[in-house]
């Protein structure tokens, strides 16, 4: 087992398809998505990115500092990616103040689950989302009633939730590496 024990949360350790980069993180994410917008696809070569949030310093490397490769500006938002094997880890978001962990690159399991899909009017055209997860167009607080969810009491509850957990205008007026951008204009 990873595990370590640290305070009363769990650490979970993530790493790159190499290995040069390992980080430990807190199990203390406070939200998780499945975000379809362009720039997610494209940094993981994917059709969405599952993702949480923590606040940046329950995140710390364990080896390969040398080792990473910064996408974006390091002082504010900013990919941080193996520069060896290309793996995308991480994203230092909201001022520097959270980080977006990429889930696919932890070993251990958290505790959290993506409860939403995001940027759904950016998705790939051959990918069908198959669950039951509620869709946003953008990020929910920007698309007021444009969410695609039937149950409306799971959808109230679920914003509540993530106003509570992000400053949603500051992640959605961004731009550049580390945020969530629509392929098209939102009309
Ligand atoms: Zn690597
Ligand atoms: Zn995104």
């Amino acid at each position: 087992m990873a595990d370590v024990s640290f305070g009363t949360a769990r650490m979970l350790t993530g790493k790159c398809l190499c290995g040069a980069v390992e980080y430990r993180v807190a199990d203390r994410f406070e939200y998780a998505m499945n975000c379809h917008c362009s720039n997610c696809r494209r940094a993981t070569g994917s059709a969405f990115k599952p993702f949480a949030g923590v606040k940046r310093g329950e995140l710390s490397l364990v080896r390969g500092e040398g080792a990473r490769l910064i996408y974006g500006d390091e002082g504010e938002a900013h990919d941080v990616h193996c520069a060896s094997c290309g793996s995308l880890l991480y994203s230092v978001v909201r001022e520097g103040a959270y980080a977006h962990v990429t889930l696919g690159t932890l070993v251990d399991a958290p505790a959290i689950r993506p409860s939403a899909h995001i940027f759904v009017g950016s998705k790939a055209e051959w990918f069908q989302i198959t669950d039951d997860l509620p869709q946003y167009e953008c990020f929910p607080d920007d698309c007021g009633g444009a969410a695609r969810s039937d149950d409306h009491d799971d959808l109230a509850e679920l914003l509540v939730r993530l106003q509570e957990a992000m400053r949603l205008d500051d992640l959605i007026e961004r731009k550049g590496p580390g945020d969530h951008r629509p392929e098209r204009t939102v009309r």
